[in-house]
């Protein structure tokens, strides 16, 4: 069991994380998922307010049928937090919206590469062979956004697919076929 002070701490963590001018510059588009501006400092907000919930124990997930936000510790690395947190802004933004599993890895994967190019740290992520690509699509996407006010980038579907690929061999064995309609979350109610 967590004990609350390491919640607190890993709580306003998260919150400094997902309010950095690193993660306003994250905004891409995959498939059917649209990351803009403002979505990170969204769930930063919620995640202090609770809104989102936390849990320190041996898994590194976002549940969207629970609206808990696990880790499996509160001095995890911040892409990892910016992984997971991506999951849990697509859920609370795509309210409705049917989409697969592969779409949103490849945008989590995608956000916590972003936001080491933009902090000067390497792309490392958890899946053999993904992090070179997953490098040159983050640097992609940085040289549009930075050319481009408005507009998003747009993920090309044949890179998708070959990331997905990657992730569905590895060992994480991910299951990229799978759908999950987005539920959102609970705004300021604590239902738990
Ligand atoms: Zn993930």
């Amino acid at each position: 069991m967590a004990r609350p002070c390491e919640i607190e701490y890993l709580r306003k963590r998260i919150g400094q994380i997902l309010k950095s001018a690193a993660c306003l510059e994250i905004r891409f588009k995959v498939a059917n998922i649209c990351i803009q501006r403002f979505m990170y400092t969204y769930i930063g907000d919620a995640i202090l307010k609770d809104d989102v919930h936390l849990d320190i124990a041996d898994a590194r997930q976002y549940d969207h049928t629970t609206n808990v936000l696990t880790l499996d510790s509160y001095d995890v690395a911040p892409t990892v937090i910016v992984h997971e947190c991506t999951h849990a802004v697509i859920n609370a933004t795509h309210v409705g919206k049917s989409i697969r599993n592969g779409a949103h890895e490849t945008a989590a994967y995608l956000a916590e590469s972003l936001w080491a190019l933009l902090n000067d740290k390497d792309v490392a992520v958890d899946v053999p062979h993904l992090d070179q690509r997953m490098y040159r699509l983050a640097k992609e996407v940085k040289g549009f956004n930075a050319k481009n006010r408005m507009g998003l980038y747009e993920v090309d579907p044949a890179e998708q697919h070959f990331m997905e690929a990657l992730m569905r061999n590895s060992g994480n064995r991910t299951d990229v076929d799978r759908v999950d309609v987005q539920v959102g979350i609970p705004n300021g109610k604590k239902k738990r």
